[in-house]
């Protein structure tokens, strides 16, 4: 039986115990807002494994936030020929928050792979589960 690889569950949004279930319901750039699933629709894995335990994907997706504005600045600078002109702070501000506002629904969705993928000890994967 061929098994699901970490990879490709983590870049799919799929339940970390038995990569075959979503974590979200909707897709990343979709019309429909995505929401997480209370349960996984696979194996019943519970993903807020207890009451506010998503609290904790904030500081995930503030890391992630603050490592893309910086890229971002970093591209800036460089695509503008290294422009640091005081009026160009502007075009900084813009692009940096404009950047933030186009990978928010990337942050949230991915912050939450992160927490439930690599920072909780209680849910492991369960290769029994890994089936269709
Ligand atoms: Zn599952």
């Amino acid at each position: 039986m061929e098994k699901t690889s970490k990879l490709y569950a983590i870049v799919h949004g799929k339940c970390p115990h038995c990569r075959r279930g979503d974590i979200f319901t909707g897709s990343l750039y979709g019309f429909d807002i995505q929401h997480t699933n209370e349960t996984c629709g696979h194996c019943g894995q519970r993903f807020e494994i207890e009451p506010g335990y998503f609290y904790a994907a904030m500081y995930v997706s503030y890391a992630m936030n603050v490592i893309q504005m910086i890229t971002t600045g970093i591209a800036t600078y460089i695509l503008s020929g290294g422009n640091l002109d005081f009026d160009s702070l502007w075009l900084y501000v813009g692009v940096i928050f404009g950047m933030s506002f186009i990978l928010s629904p990337f942050n949230y969705r991915y912050s939450r792979v992160i927490l439930l993928h690599w920072l909780s000890p209680k849910i492991s994967y369960n290769a029994y589960y890994d089936t269709p």
